[in-house]
């Protein structure tokens, strides 16, 4: 019998199964889920000409495709897949809700469909969620997975589906060689559609306020993030310098002997990863740990080396040490890593002034760990707020700051919360939005802040704002930023 309410491995043989988004991830899904003998019904919002032509992939494997109508639910649906962003105001998910058909996400799909290794084992997954840093966070730890001999893969919500990884050597997924271990971002969107993932280790490495609209309040924004750490094997670990992840810890649910494990800029008490003399010492994983640590590198294997980053290096190495991997691949998996583009990247430096383009930084709660790492800095800031705050970050850094540039559409209100908590800094106000002013207007912010900074001082975006505004995505703000300031130093050299 299929019987997809309860945990634990299902048959899909001749089960009736909806999967809704005829993209990367609904493709993978229907594919694999046809190579188990589902009866598949692939349904998109739309019928366009390129929604078609995707769709086709999975009619070649058996599935029936209903497009134009991802509204109502296809009748004699037993199990509904949806993509990572529907989101649960959806028909389709009321629909399936009313006739008690079980809803699951991708990475619950991965989860039922992981098949066990040559040794009878399954890869075990380690997942990383949280409001910031968690990209940079499971790079980290595939990068020291890697050092340790492991074939780990980095995967989720950072390009590389987890279903994909999961299928790889499988019926209905990619050729290759099985994955041992996977280093897993999982969005909040991913974790409300999950409900029996097993992880060995997870962190919730911080919480803000963020995507509140999807999730309708930020206590479910939480109560999403809170999964990750549910059925956790090995290691449940929090940020000690954000309580809310503590609570977390102790609200969830975890597998007997499952233990909490801390990572902090400071000192480590017990059963924690923190730093001594710029040291990363590990007092949670070694045999003595009540009086001594493992040494796993120094702060300055950590590029770039500003504080939030190295709270992202703690905890990918209580990741990877909950999974057993050594201290000495935790530092050469730290001095391995590079971070992406527009994460604190320097771009040049003009009179004395470093540019760095934080363009990732595209909510307050990032920003404000951005800004926190230099001494004086001159803000680059505005575009969309997502509805955020702005008070707190200004407060918290009034004094950090030479001057702000603001640009964008809703610049206005990081103009406002200047005014009303740092009134003695200085502003200068680009305007926009329109794209067809994107470059011009980043000219003229750059520009303005060179005339706002003074040697020693760092010229930084970190905007705290989605980019859609103005650009096409942040890596298009980051590249209009950097070519701006590419463009002052030539000048300035003539
Ligand atoms: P995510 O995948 O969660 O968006 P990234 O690793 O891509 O995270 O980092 C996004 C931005 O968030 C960075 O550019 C930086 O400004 C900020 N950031 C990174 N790590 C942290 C952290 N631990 N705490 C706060 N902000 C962070």
């Amino acid at each position: 019998m299929n019987d997809f309410a309860a945990p634990g491995p299902v048959q899909f043989d001749g089960a009736a199964v909806t999967v809704v988004g005829a993209r990367v991830v609904g493709l993978s899904a229907s594919a694999a889920l046809a190579a188990r003998g589902a009866k598949v019904t692939l349904v998109d919002r739309y019928d366009d000409e390129a929604t078609t032509a995707r769709a086709a992939q999975a009619a070649e494997h058996g599935a029936t495709l209903r497009l134009g109508d991802d509204e109502t639910l296809p009748a004699g649906t037993q199990l509904l897949i949806v993509s990572p962003g529907m989101p649960p105001s959806a028909p389709i998910v009321a629909a399936a809700r009313a006739a008690g058909v079980p809803i699951w996400g991708d990475a619950e799909l991965a989860w039922r469909l992981r098949a066990p290794l040559a040794d009878g084992s399954h890869a075990p997954w380690l997942v990383v969620t949280g409001t910031n840093g968690k990209s940079t966070t499971v790079r980290m730890a595939e990068s020291m997975l890697k050092q340790a001999g492991k074939n780990a893969v980095a995967c989720g919500n950072i390009g590389y589906p987890v279903l994909d990884a999961v299928l790889r050597g499988q019926a209905g997924g990619e050729a290759g060689e099985p994955f041992e271990v996977l280093v897993i971002e999982l969005s909040s969107y991913q974790l409300h559609w999950s409900s029996t993932l097993s992880p060995l280790a997870a962190v919730v490495l911080n919480l803000a306020p963020d995507h509140i609209d999807w999730h309708g309040s930020y206590a479910e924004y939480v109560n999403a993030k809170a999964r990750a750490y549910e059925n956790c094997q090995i290691a449940a670990i929090y940020n000690a310098a954000d309580l809310e992840t503590v609570r977390l810890v102790e609200e969830a649910d975890v597998v007997q002997g499952c233990r909490a494990i801390g990572f902090t800029l400071g000192a480590p008490g017990l059963s924690m990863l923190g730093v001594v003399d710029g040291i990363l010492a590990d007092r949670a994983f070694v045999d003595d740990r009540r009086s001594s640590a493992a040494e796993l590198g120094t702060v300055y294997d950590v590029e770039p080396n500003a504080p939030h980053n190295i709270a992202n290096a703690l905890a990918a190495a209580a990741l990877v040490r909950a999974y057993g991997v050594e201290p000495t691949a935790v530092r050469d998996g730290l001095r391995e890593f590079r971070p992406e583009p527009h994460r604190i990247a320097w771009v040049a430096t003009i009179d004395g002034v470093d540019y760095v383009d934080d363009s990732k930084a595209t909510n307050p709660h990032a920003a404000s760990a951005s800004i926190g790492a230099y001494d004086h800095v001159v803000w680059l800031a505005g575009g969309l707020a997502k509805g955020a705050d702005f008070d707190d970050l200004v407060e918290r850094h009034a004094k950090r700051l030479r001057g702000a540039v603001l640009f964008g559409a809703e610049r206005h209100l990081v103009a406002e919360a200047l005014r009303r908590r740092a009134p003695e800094v200085p502003v200068a106000d680009l305007g926009g939005p329109g794209p067809d002013r994107a470059a011009e207007v980043m000219a003229e912010a750059v520009r303005a802040a060179r005339a706002m900074a003074v040697t020693g001082d760092t010229v930084l975006l970190a905007p705290a704002c989605a980019s859609m505004d103005m650009f096409s995505s942040y890596g298009q703000r980051g590249d209009v930023f950097a070519e701006a300031v590419r463009e002052l130093k030539a000048e300035v050299a003539e």
